[in-house]
């Protein structure tokens, strides 16, 4: 049985939306959350909202992540860019990432994932 009390916390969300680096909270996206809530469950209703927030995806121009080192800049290495997999993803990336760093194959064939893909206009180039 579902009983929210005073002491229970609900995290609701999520909206998507391409606003670049813009982290503003919109009402009317938290209002669109809250009606789909209560929709699923009407208990809600009476519910408070303590707190809001709105958080960045990353993602490349071709939505592969870059699990990667940058030839130009020996022993730099970089891990970014999963957009909205970053959670799911980091027991991968991390282990891909720790073979990399040590000096070992990697489980996966990484070249697909290299940050020399996006080089032709890298600042470091
Ligand atoms: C609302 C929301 C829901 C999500 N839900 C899921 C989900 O259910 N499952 C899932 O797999 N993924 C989810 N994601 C995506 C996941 O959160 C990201 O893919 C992941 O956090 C990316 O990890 P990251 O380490 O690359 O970047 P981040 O987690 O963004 O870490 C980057 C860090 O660098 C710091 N930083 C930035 N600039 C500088 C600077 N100049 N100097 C020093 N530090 C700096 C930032 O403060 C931050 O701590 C969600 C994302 C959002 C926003």
């Amino acid at each position: 049985v579902f009983e929210p009390t005073a002491s229970n916390n609900f995290l609701i969300g999520s909206s998507r939306a391409f606003v670049g680096f813009n982290t503003d909270v919109s009402i009317d996206v938290m209002r669109g959350l809250a009606k789909r809530a209560i929709r699923f469950f009407p208990v809600m209703k009476d519910l408070h909202v303590i707190r809001s927030y709105a958080g960045l995806r990353p993602y490349t121009a071709d939505h592969f992540p870059i699990i990667s080192d940058v030839e130009a800049v020996p022993g730099f290495y970089i891990s970014a860019g999963h957009e909205g997999d970053g959670i799911g993803l980091a027991p991968i990336s991390g282990k891909l990432m720790s073979q990399m760093v040590t000096g070992k194959k990697t489980e996966f064939d990484v070249k697909k994932l290299s940050f020399s893909r996006f080089q032709r206009n890298s600042v470091l180039k």
